[in-house]
């Protein structure tokens, strides 16, 4: 990392930057209020910190050890960029922690009329951003793989009844990028691009998604460690693209037998992440529990844990869903939820401004 002074100037920064670029690493540019730093990306244990340090115009150059430094705190504070507070601002929907955001719809796509009324019933229940899946990963080639896996134009006129629903109802909208192929497509219409658990690990997935300059909702994967998780959401950040929302959303359950849901939802990565990191951390109970009896209790939990937002599967009738209906709630279930989850945050945010010391949200 290198830290440049206060007064240094455009030509100072370009020269360090290319410096950096001659070593064979990239950079990572931040211009905080009152100083710029310049983030090493690439290999820096044979980089000539001291040779860097005498250059004109910088302050400090130091390596950072973390490999996730680009969304580290240890960074942005370093860098003297102070508390670095998660922000990622999706049209009028602010992600900042001051209000829980609710991301809500059904888990994949099936017709136009389906999606427009559960946009409708989720709209009223109080969410912000409308989910739908049209490519959806399947563990079985034989289930159904969303729309957009029929044709390309099949894709085209889904991702259309999308973008429609989040105009006519007034809310973002996110849908899942499988792969490669479908990035330009699907940027086109999605204000948030998704990458699933499944494809945590795909670099070149993660670097084509964040070069498309929307916030990404990142999702671990079901057997990744947190520093795992970080370590590849730094590919997005590398790609000069910060607007990363992480999600947790259960990893692979332990020991023999039962366990009684999909996954274990691992709340205690949520506060861990909001400390390493300055990006959002948001929950989705309804993949990690597969059951919608303990969706209610698990939302509550998250915000308790400190989750900016959540990402509920609904449906108006979640027998009739060709996929997840098992872990569906109704628009009215999801009203509820919304109801006890704000009144959780605002509960622990006046006791945090009574406290003396921060405890968390
Ligand atoms: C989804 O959100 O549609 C999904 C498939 O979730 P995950 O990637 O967490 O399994
Ligand atoms: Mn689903």
């Amino acid at each position: 990392m290198i830290i440049m002074n206060a007064d240094a100037t455009e030509q100072e920064i370009q020269d360090v930057i290319e410096a950096v670029q001659r070593e064979g690493l990239r950079a990572d540019v931040s211009r905080g209020e009152y100083k710029t730093i310049i983030g090493l990306i690439g290999d820096e244990r044979k980089i000539p910190f001291d040779k860097f340090a005498a250059l004109s115009g910088v302050k400090e150059a130091i390596p950072v050890e973390t490999p996730y430094k680009l969304i580290s705190r240890e960074y942005a504070s370093r860098a003297g960029f102070g508390e670095y507070n998660p922000t990622v601002e999706i049209n009028n929907v602010h992600l900042d922690g001051n209000k829980p955001v609710y991301i809500a719809g059904p888990c994949a796509v099936e017709s136009r009329s389906q999606l427009m009324k559960i946009a409708e019933g989720v709209k009223k229940a109080g969410a912000d951003i409308l989910r739908g899946g049209v490519f959806k990963p399947r563990s079985s080639v034989h289930s159904f793989q969303g729309l957009g896996s029929r044709s390309v134009h099949d894709a085209e006129e889904a991702l259309k009844w999308l973008q429609q629903a989040g105009k006519e109802f007034d809310m973002p909208v996110i849908t899942e990028v499988r792969g490669e192929s479908q990035v330009d497509l699907i940027a086109e219409y999605s204000d948030i691009l998704q990458i699933g658990s499944r494809n945590m690990y795909d670099q070149d997935l993660l670097s084509a998604v964040a070069r498309k300059n929307k916030p990404v909702l990142y999702k671990r994967h079901f057997g990744a460690s947190i520093e795992e998780f970080l370590s590849f959401a730094e590919y997005i950040a590398a790609e000069g693209n910060k607007n990363i929302i992480l999600c947790e959303r259960g990893i692979i359950p332990v020991g023999k037998g039962r366990n009684y849901t999909r996954y274990i939802l691992d709340l205690g990565a949520v506060p861990v992440m909001k400390k390493e990191t300055f990006l959002p951390v948001i929950v989705d109970p309804s993949h990690a529990m597969g059951r919608r009896d303990l969706i209610y209790n698990m939302c509550c939990a998250s915000i308790a844990a400190g989750a900016l937002g959540l990402m509920i599967e609904a449906h108006y009738d979640p027998a009739l869903a060709v996929v997840d209906g098992a872990q569906m709630i109704t628009p009215e279930e999801l009203a509820k939820v919304i109801k006890a989850c704000n009144n959780i945050h605002e509960m622990m945010l006046n006791q945090n401004k009574s406290n003396e010391t921060q405890v968390g949200v």
